[in-house]
């Protein structure tokens, strides 16, 4: 049929996924078009996801650290908090880096599409145009007809079927808004993205309860590390429930009563408690049914899910899916580099390229980051994971009590761990598998242990690389060291 614009590559979805792949699409020569429902490109990442949490959590860390200096002999007094101000410097953060965004898509001369995108056909997709800062629709409707496309529609909250239609629950979008601080708070789930907005609410004022399903907070991250930051955090909850489930959930005009139940047969259930506000932050679910994937013969899976190959290929060849709408972990950062390896493997294609077209997504390690204080870092194998599979590791664990940098930051709680094979075969040489740290700075660090892990490195490489003193960043060294049992210099 007729077109109303032609392209090389259709990216749906302007989120960290779909502006990589486009740019780097560009980049390599090709027509491209972005196809965002949203006023600005950015997606989830930077107009409600990692970045705002950032914005208000480098905030939180810097009143959290001045409330301590009085300890040191500086006393800045009591924090005056502006909340409009403060959420101001938030979207002054967001608009710098979307605008950025939108001169780099204009300099790449990467058409923007304002609109909802649902394919009609394995090479077309209609827009539906949309206006406004939110996605009102005009009712005027586009054609755009490509060769190849690229599905970055990226994930949105889960909401719990029985919370109440209330401005006192919100998901990690409405904290985000940072509207008031409320008295009292419940988290729902206690993973990353609930963790670190109750960080900023507690810091601002707000008591909070948290609740989750499994027998720890933050899953995913090693226990040890874990509970270093629980004892650092204690203070800023009245419950944290744990093996709990959710399970109704009424506005009063006092506030939002929740009630919950025990997660395993035969444990307790806590009392119901009344909040005024809920932060649910259970998970997030993709987007793939909303895009009328099946007039394009992609194949969705029941939970909204794409797959794809290594070289993130839908079943359709010419159709490539990438970001948080093809699996976990859903991070910024896997985006990316999948946004890449699509964009490469297109334009090998279209341009007869074999070592372009041959690109694959071949990362062994994918880090995780908790922007809390302090900071959680994970990469590659953790020490719980290793238990489980039995897989043997010889452990590097550095208390930073022993790091001159911590002490004299005032923050000696963290801990630096690496782990290594201890499999016969690796000879007391083994690679490193996995790495963990909990303390100020974390996640800054936890490249260089996934750089380590990518390039094969043993404990003497890393050990025998000097890092500079006195860093925090020391104590990846000195872990290594004290694995391969020749530490003999702790600063
Ligand atoms: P998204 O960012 O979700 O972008 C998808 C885009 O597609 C959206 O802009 C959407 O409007 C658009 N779209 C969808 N359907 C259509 C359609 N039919 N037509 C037109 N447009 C459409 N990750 C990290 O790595 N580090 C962090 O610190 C971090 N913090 C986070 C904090 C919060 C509060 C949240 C919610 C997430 C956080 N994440 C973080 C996760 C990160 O935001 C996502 O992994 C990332 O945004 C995924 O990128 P994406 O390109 O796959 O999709």
């Amino acid at each position: 049929g007729t077109a109303d614009l032609e392209c090389d590559v259709l990216v749906l979805g302007g989120g960290p996924g779909g502006y990589s792949a486009a740019f780097r699409a560009a980049d390599l020569g090709l027509k491209v078009v972005i196809v965002e429902r949203y006023a600005t490109l950015g997606g989830v990442c930077l107009n409600v996801g990692c970045i705002p949490s950032k914005a208000l959590l480098h905030v939180a860390a810097v009143m959290d650290e001045v409330s301590h200096m009085a300890d040191l002999g500086v006393d800045f007094g009591a924090p005056a908090v502006n909340i409009d101000k403060l959420r101001g410097h938030k979207e002054k953060v967001i608009g710098k880096l979307t605008g950025g965004l939108a001169a780099m898509a204009k300099m790449r001369k990467v058409t923007t599409v304002r609109g909802y995108g649902a394919f009609v056909g394995a090479n077309h997709l209609e827009v539906e145009e949309t206006t406004g800062t939110g996605q009102e629709k005009t009712g005027t409707k586009k054609v755009i007809a490509f060769k190849k496309a690229i599905i970055a529609a990226g994930s949105q909250a889960v909401r719990l079927p029985f919370m109440p239609d209330d401005p006192r629950v919100v998901d990690s979008t409405g904290a985000l808004a940072l509207k008031e601080v409320p008295k009292r708070m419940l988290i729902l789930g206690g993973g990353i993205i609930g963790l670190e907005m109750g960080t900023v609410y507690s810091t601002l004022g707000a008591r909070l309860d948290v609740v989750e399903m499994m027998d720890g907070l933050m899953q995913g991250a090693d226990r040890d590390l874990v509970k270093i930051w629980q004892k650092m955090n204690a203070k800023r909850f009245d419950n944290i429930m744990l093996k709990t489930k959710t399970v109704g959930a009424k506005a009063t005009p006092e506030g939002i009563e929740v009630t919950f139940a025990a997660a395993e047969e035969g444990g307790t259930a806590p009392a119901p408690q009344t909040y005024d506000l809920v932060l649910q932050a259970v998970g997030r679910t993709p987007n793939g049914k909303k895009i009328a994937a099946e007039k394009a013969g992609v194949a969705v899976t029941d939970r909204g899910f794409i797959n794809v190959d290594i070289q993130m290929r839908t079943n359709v060849p010419h159709i490539f899916a990438i970001g948080d709408i093809v699996g976990q972990p859903m991070l910024a950062h896997k985006a990316v580099h999948e946004a890449h390896v699509a964009a490469e493997v297109i334009a090998g294609e279209l341009q007869g390229n074999k070592e372009l077209a041959a690109a694959a997504f071949n990362a062994r390690v994918i880090p995780s980051v908790a922007y809390t204080d302090p900071e959680v870092a994970w990469v590659g194998l953790t020490e719980d994971q290793a238990k489980a599979q039995g897989i043997k590791v010889k452990k590097g664990l550095f208390p930073w009590t022993a790091s001159g940098r911590a002490i004299a930051n005032g923050r000696d709680e963290g801990v630096t761990k690496l782990l290594f094979d201890d499999s016969p075969e690796a000879h007391g040489h083994g690679k490193i598998l996995g790495g963990g740290m909990v303390g100020t700075h974390a996640g800054d660090m936890i490249g260089e242990i996934a750089l380590a892990i990518e390039m094969g490195a043993d404990a003497v490489d890393i050990g025998k690389t000097i890092h500079p003193h006195p860093t925090l960043g020391e104590s990846i060294g000195m872990a290594a060291e004290i694995a391969h049992g020749s530490c003999t210099d702790v600063p």
